[in-house]
């Protein structure tokens, strides 16, 4: 793309090639220093818009720019989305051949490329290098920076080699890209990429469009179809478990309730995998079930739930899970329900893995926040943010305890009288035999034990079980009851529990009440919209994502099928005011969709 002679400027890049209307903050910020040719560290939420940070100063700057991404499967897609926007961009990695690579090189020489995307392993290597000497390089972009961090989880050695782009290219302006802000991480990147000096842009973490909701695990089923059917008929969703087993149980069964549920994990050998993640990609409506094998490399704008049927084992965890939900920016959810058995399991599972006393101990607190996490009555939004260190000033009004808020109980008896009935037993008893014990149930075991005998047998029984079971579910979470981690879940007193055994301390438990949290308002809204013409225009998309071998969000966004439907543009001109159509895309597919739009509002059976 020459747009030199015009002199355009950042908007015009923004509206002539994207389609957008504004700039997102900071994106404009960035935009001027790096066009300028100053450095750049940029940490913006998921879904915040980092891609155009580097690709409109590639466009305004001189030269071809160097992108530096570690998930060489989404290259492919990148490419292709930039491809129809009318930008010359093109990849070097393994998946190349030798004669595809040699192409790209020349044309890279002759000037031929705006955008060149490259695996970190390759940007080192001699020939790499070579060729870098042999290009006007408008600046180097190293996405998921994060990957030079020897603290985060996703390390890459690769990464440390790109220290030399400073020591070699000084005058060419670098910038890095991350999602992952804690400070930590973010010193490591400024330090090993050398940006100590360049400008900082911090966008903050929130993904205001995502809504958390954590519930109590009681049928996870029913509960699962329940919200599947009730707020996701259609949409594409990633579904998380623990185990393989699982995994593969809940997607064989919800292929049965009619959903196109794909299994994904580390036991399935490599090919099913990447067919699965390529048709979760590319086709619509597919719900992935998967452990946390799942997740990097997946770059899909639309989905629209994530869902966890076991609790994630720390927040950074939950966090990221969860954020794989509408990067797009529509509105998402992020759908949690856990119980009493997830917090003994994992509590187990930690203190049997691998790691010395005080990795483990590490752990324990990290799940800890996880479990307040879980039982907290005040927003979820303020509470994950502060766990990162940023601060909300207001409630959300986009989590569950913001929308239907959460009544209390004073569980300042009921805490005594577990904690004693725990003391009394032994404290060897799981749940369950607790719980007889306390209702006054006269089982094999507890007569086999004589603890009918017990001044606390039978104490609780104006107390329903199942309101004992999430007694004893928040003990836990709070940490006044530790599980045995032998195996048989026997609960034991920790030392933080005396005050409340002594009823010093008062204590408040969540109610469990049947609480059905609001429907997330989905744009579309079949009631709002015409659900013919939306279906007629996504089978135009899909007919042309076919033709060009993409996925459909590559030829249109929802949002900008959506804008169709609500503005009905009748010819070019108000076609190409719409969110996301660009000069090229409005060349290109602007007829076809008009046409779709023309045969709707002419058609006989339209009032
Ligand atoms: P990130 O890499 O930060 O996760 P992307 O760069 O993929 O996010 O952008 C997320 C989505 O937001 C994309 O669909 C992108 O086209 C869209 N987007 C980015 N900037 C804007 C903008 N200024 N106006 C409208 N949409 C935007
Ligand atoms: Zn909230």
């Amino acid at each position: 793309m020459n747009l030199s002679e015009t002199h355009p400027n950042a908007h015009d890049v923004l509206r002539r090639v994207f389609g957008y209307p504004d700039f997102r903050w900071p994106q404009l910020d960035i935009i001027d220093v790096v066009s300028q040719g100053g450095d750049a560290l940029v940490i913006m939420p998921t879904g915040g818009g980092k891609s155009l940070c580097y690709q409109i100063p590639a466009l305004l700057r001189d030269g071809c720019a160097i992108v530096v991404s570690p998930l060489i499967a989404l290259m492919q897609d990148q490419v292709d989305a930039l491809t129809q926007l009318g930008v010359r961009a093109a990849f070097l990695n393994s998946n190349l051949d030798a004669h595809g690579q040699t192409r790209v090189e020349s044309a890279a020489i002759n000037g031929d490329i705006d955008l060149l995307y490259v695996a970190p392993e390759r940007l080192v290597q001699p020939r790499m290098l070579d060729l870098l000497d042999a290009l006007d390089i408008a600046l180097f972009a190293i996405d998921e920076a994060h990957c030079v961090s020897q603290w985060g989880h996703d390390f890459r050695a690769d990464y440390l080699e790109l220290a030399i782009l400073e020591a070699r290219y000084p005058s060419v302006p670098r910038i890095a890209l991350t999602a992952t802000a804690d400070r930590r991480t973010r010193e490591e990147i400024a330090a090993r990429l050398g940006l100590d000096s360049a400008n900082h842009f911090i966008a903050g973490f929130d993904r205001p469009n995502i809504r958390y909701r954590i519930a109590e695990k009681t049928n996870p089923r029913p509960q699962l179809l329940k919200f599947l059917t009730a707020e996701h008929r259609g949409d594409a969703g990633i579904i998380y478990c623990l185990s393989r087993k699982k995994v593969e149980d809940t997607a064989s069964w919800l292929s049965d309730q009619g959903f196109t549920a794909l299994p994904y994990h580390a036991g399935l050998d490599a090919r099913t995998r990447a067919h699965h993640q390529a048709r979760f990609q590319r086709e619509e409506g597919i719900i992935i079930v998967a452990t946390i094998a799942f997740g990097m490399g997946i770059d899909k704008p639309d989905v629209r739930f994530v869902a966890h049927l076991d609790l994630p084992k720390n927040i950074e965890a939950y966090y990221q899970e969860t954020g794989r939900a509408g990067r797009d920016g529509e509105p998402a959810n992020a759908w949690l329900i856990y119980g009493l058995q997830d917090v003994i399991k994992l509590r187990q599972m930690l203190e049997s893995g691998d790691g010395d006393e005080t990795h483990k101990r590490q752990e324990q607190h990290r799940l800890n926040a996880m479990l307040g996490l879980c039982e907290v009555t005040s927003c979820r939004r303020q509470v994950l943010l502060a766990y990162f260190d940023e601060h909300l000033d207001t409630p959300c009004g986009n989590c569950d305890t913001c929308l239907e808020p959460v009544a209390t109980w004073d569980g300042t008896e009921a805490a005594r009288q577990a904690l004693s009935a725990v003391y009394r037993t032994g404290q060897r008893f799981g749940v369950n035999h607790t719980i007889d014990v306390l209702c006054g149930k006269s089982t094999d075991r507890v007569r086999q034990f004589r603890h009918d005998g017990l001044n606390v047998f039978g104490i609780g029984a104006a107390v329903e079980p199942i309101r004992w079971r999430s007694v004893f579910r928040q003990l836990v979470a709070r940490g006044f009851l530790a599980v045995d981690v032998g195996g048989f879940g026997g609960l034991r007193l920790e030392p933080s529990c005396r005050a409340v055994l002594r009823g010093d301390e008062a204590i408040q438990f969540r109610e469990e009440a049947k609480r059905t949290a609001r429907r997330l308002t989905k744009t579309p809204m079949p009631t709002e919209i015409d659900v013919g013409l939306w279906e007629a225009l996504r089978e135009r998309r899909r007919e042309l994502a076919e033709q060009q071998g993409v996925p459909p969000y590559v030829i249109f966004h929802d949002k900008t099928l959506q804008e169709m439907c609500a503005r009905l543009p009748r010819d070019l001109v108000a076609f190409g005011d719409l969110t996301g159509v660009g000069a090229r895309k409005l060349d290109k597919y602007g007829a076809g969709f008009l046409d779709v739009i023309e045969e709707y509002l002419t058609s006989p059976t339209i009032q």
